[in-house]
């Protein structure tokens, strides 16, 4: 049968190698470390850096098809890759994708709104800030990831200092939105232009990580809905975009969408999919890497998705981990845990996640106060 390989072994990867290997195929996973989440469930593991070009040819020989489980792997492996083997997302989208200046710049280009901003790359340039992007948000260009690379910027003497921090490498400052609340959409893109997507999420944060995404009916109203989806076909048409794709937007107070940013793959947005709708983001991305249709996902029940980070295993200031009492919410009706087999918790690690999915709204919701109690997890939502 064919394989699908996938560039990292994390816990997108490994939720893909669980899609594609439940649909048939064969998975081979490229990850340094052989202890990997998705290179532990792999029938394939490449122990290999990614721009290792034994490790690439690797790849290449044991796969069909190759995709990115995330977007900072090197463009330039993705285009080698595409010498030999169909990939998608391919390299040019994945590179809009790895720096935020390039991303803003597009998604301008492409009429869809963003936050006010500007690229810091020089003094010049952090003189020439103009004044109403302050108080802003600074950014590194390249490798952030759950707020990290960010600081809050009050004034043109805290901006020059957070540059400093932040070593002077390139910068986007956006303006500091009033955000009434945040949402992702997912998207599905195949090689034919259909494009098929999942209900729009909202998202709560706790310090710059994603906590919990709720997905219930009815949820976001129906003209952000309409403008985050203009938004994100936008983006996936205006990309030549082929894959599974993750926008995230804020909503703000007038009810207007701005985008913040996408990521090129399967997002811990979308993990509740794999629950509560009939197709997953992870068989999404293994129909558009296989050349397979593409059908409108339904969801059919209410989800809410808690995420578990290592500082479970941490209670109350505790020095030795300990793990979390699964048992106990398992016990709770329409409790989906999964975890990720990382061997060690540190505060901040995504272990894994719970998905609750009930008949309705008000049961699901419940449901999942009582686990996030249970798990010591603020009820913020
Ligand atoms: P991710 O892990 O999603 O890739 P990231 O490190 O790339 O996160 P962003 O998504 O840019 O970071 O920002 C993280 C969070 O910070 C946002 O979800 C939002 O809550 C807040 N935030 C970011 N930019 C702004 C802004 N311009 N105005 C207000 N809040 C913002
Ligand atoms: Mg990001
Ligand atoms: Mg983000």
């Amino acid at each position: 049968g064919a394989t699908l390989g996938v560039m990292g072994g994390g816990q997108l990867g490994q939720m893909f190698v669980h899609a594609a290997q439940s649909m048939g195929y064969r998975t081979a996973v490229l990850d340094p470390d052989a202890a990997s989440p998705a290179g532990l469930v792999s029938h394939r593991h490449v122990a290999a850096g990614y721009e290792n070009a034994e490790g690439l040819a690797a790849l290449a020989h044991e796969a069909d098809a190759i995709t990115t489980e995330f977007e900072n792997v090197p463009a330039a492996a993705l285009t080698a890759l595409a010498q030999l083997k169909r990939v998608a997302p391919a390299a040019a989208a994945v590179a809009i994708a790895q720096d935020r200046a390039t991303e803003k710049n597009h998604f301008r280009q492409l009429g869809v709104p963003c936050a006010p901003f500007a690229v810091i790359d020089s003094e010049a340039a952090l003189q020439a800030v103009d004044e109403e992007l302050l108080p802003g948000i600074l950014k590194t260009a390249r490798l952030g990831y759950d707020g990290k690379g960010q600081i809050t910027v009050a004034d043109r003497a805290a901006l020059r200092e957070a540059w400093q921090t932040l070593g002077q490498v390139v910068c986007v400052l956006e303006q500091r939105l009033e955000l009434d609340y945040e949402v992702s959409v997912v998207l599905a893109r195949g090689f034919d232009g259909t494009i098929v997507h999942l209900p729009v999420q909202r998202n709560i944060h706790r310090n710059g990580i994603l906590a919990t995404t709720l997905v219930l009916p009815g949820h976001i109203a129906e003209p952000v809905a309409q403008q985050v989806l203009q938004a994100a076909r936008r983006i996936a048409e205006g990309t030549g975009y082929v894959g599974v794709l993750c926008v995230e937007f804020f909503v703000l107070g007038d009810g207007s969408v701005v985008a913040n940013e996408m990521a090129p793959r399967p997002h811990n947005s979308g993990h509740y999919s794999i629950d509560a709708c009939d197709v997953s983001q992870f068989e999404l991305q293994v129909r558009t890497l296989a050349g397979l249709p593409l059908t409108a996902p339904r969801q059919h029940s209410p989800a809410v998705m808690l995420n578990v980070l290592g500082d479970l295993w941490f209670p109350s200031g505790s020095q030795a981990p300990r793990t979390p009492d699964w048992a106990a919410i398992l016990g709770l009706p329409g409790v989906h845990l999964h975890l990720y087999g990382k061997a060690e918790a540190r505060r901040g690690r995504k272990m894994g996640h719970v998905t609750i999915t009930a008949d309705t709204t008000e049961v699901a919701l419940e449901t999942a106060a009582r686990a996030a109690r249970q798990l010591g997890l603020p009820l913020d939502f």
